[in-house]
């Protein structure tokens, strides 16, 4: 991989440096927990955050300009999506500008791309992720939501947990079982569902920052149509996939956890007494964000060269998050006892950022695949050990 910008790259990136500089007001800030992919913001802002983005095409740089997008080549989208996370910019909807919407465009037939990607880019159609259920997580091909085939139409019953953001969303990507005889991955389908659709119903879960975030969902004989499948009939899971590759594969996080670090050194400056002990626990987390930043270069540069990023991935994934918890951990000793105090308190350092982080961030290492199970990929794929 070349690490310095060829003299193309270097005039995009100052373009990105300038719009930003312009655009970018502190409304359109990104919070810690979304830094950390675990949050659903109060986001009135994100519209306006996304008209900006849209001008040029950056709201989703990777579609392709028909479908409003910029058609970014990968180092260019990593180059926007660097400057983005370095400045701290919103990500509204990341589920569905980031997960979804990508899906759609790779699996999408054209009436499906019409209808869903524009109200995607301007945010006025937010979405959320149905994939997991109370027993079915880790090993999600085991799911039991099932559809039914009536006529024209199939019959939704069944229930979802941990949906991010279902409490304010409009559709659902939502996997169901439309073949029980099949073996468990080739009897799953992905269904495009509006979440107003008689019949869903959402109960809240608050997670242990005392945050609402997540979600149950219900389907009680809920009628879609049949047009509402995205891909093939039965083959849902290999367009699952196709959206937990995305969800795996991200340079934002490491550098969002470079900043957020840096911040965190300049707030709790008053608390430190210069021991080498927090020397070198700064130093080891910083050291581990450039890891964390380099894996990320190495799934960017695969995928450039057209190669798609597996174990890399998970590598990615279980490094960062895994990264996240440290720096909570380490950001709470560099505090001492203000770190306990939350938002709210003007005694708390970076504003009960810090106390937010340090909770929020326990989910980051479940959501998206634990470790346990992107080390079981590692070590599959990677290592070529035996199951
Ligand atoms: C913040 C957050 C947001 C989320 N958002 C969404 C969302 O929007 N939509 C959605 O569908 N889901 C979402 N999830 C759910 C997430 O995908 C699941 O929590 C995750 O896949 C784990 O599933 P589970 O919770 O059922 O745990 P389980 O699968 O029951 O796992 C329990 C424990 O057993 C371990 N384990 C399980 N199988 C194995 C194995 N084969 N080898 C080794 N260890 C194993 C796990 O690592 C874990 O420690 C979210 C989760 C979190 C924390």
């Amino acid at each position: 991989m070349e690490f310095q910008d060829s003299p193309e790259l270097a005039a995009f990136r100052a373009e990105v440096l300038d719009f930003l500089e312009k655009e970018l007001t502190d409304e359109f800030l990104q919070p810690d927990e979304a830094v950390l992919g675990v949050g659903v913001g109060e986001d009135a802002t994100d519209k306006e955050w996304l008209k900006k983005l849209a001008t040029r095409g950056w709201v989703a740089p990777a579609w392709p300009k028909e479908y409003g997008g910029a058609g970014l080549s990968t180092a260019k989208q990593f180059v926007l999506n660097e400057e983005l996370a370095r400045a701290r910019a919103a990500r509204p909807n990341f589920l569905g500008i980031g997960l979804i919407g990508p899906t759609i465009v790779v699996h999408g037939n054209e009436e499906q791309k019409k209808e869903h990607l524009s109200g995607l880019l301007s945010g006025d159609v937010y979405w959320c992720q149905g994939f997991s259920e109370p027993e079915s997580g880790s090993d999600l091909a085991s799911l039991q939501t099932k559809a039914v085939k009536d006529g024209d139409e199939f019959v939704i019953s069944g229930q979802k947990i941990w949906t991010t953001g279902a409490h304010r969303a409009d559709m659902i990507g939502l996997l169901a079982r439309t073949d029980p005889d099949a073996p468990n991955h080739k009897g799953i389908s992905y269904f495009l569902v509006d979440m107003k659709s008689p019949g869903i119903s959402v109960r809240p879960l608050t997670n242990m920052a005392d945050m609402h975030s997540f979600n149950e969902v219900f389907f009680d004989n809920v009628r879609v149509p049949k047009t509402a499948i995205l891909g093939e009939l039965n083959r849902g899971w290999y367009v699952a996939t196709t959206t937990l590759d995305f969800e795996r594969s991200g340079i934002l996080n490491a550098i969002s956890l470079q900043q957020l670090m840096l911040e965190v050194i300049d707030a709790t400056r008053q608390f430190r007494n210069g021991s080498p002990l927090v020397r070198h626990a700064i130093a080891d987390r910083m050291i581990e964000i450039e890891v964390a930043i380099m894996l990320s270069y190495r799934v960017a540069s695969m995928q450039e060269k057209g190669l798609i990023p597996n174990q890399e991935a998970s590598i990615t994934k279980l490094f960062a998050s895994e990264l996240a918890q440290r720096i909570g951990q380490t950001a709470m000793g560099l505090a001492g006892l203000h770190g306990q105090l939350g938002p709210g308190s003007p005694y708390a350092p970076l504003m009960g950022r810090i106390e937010r982080m340090y909770r929020v961030q326990v989910g980051a290492t479940l959501a998206g695949g634990t470790s346990e199970i992107q080390r079981g990929i590692i070590a599959q794929r990677g290592l070529g050990l035996p199951r």
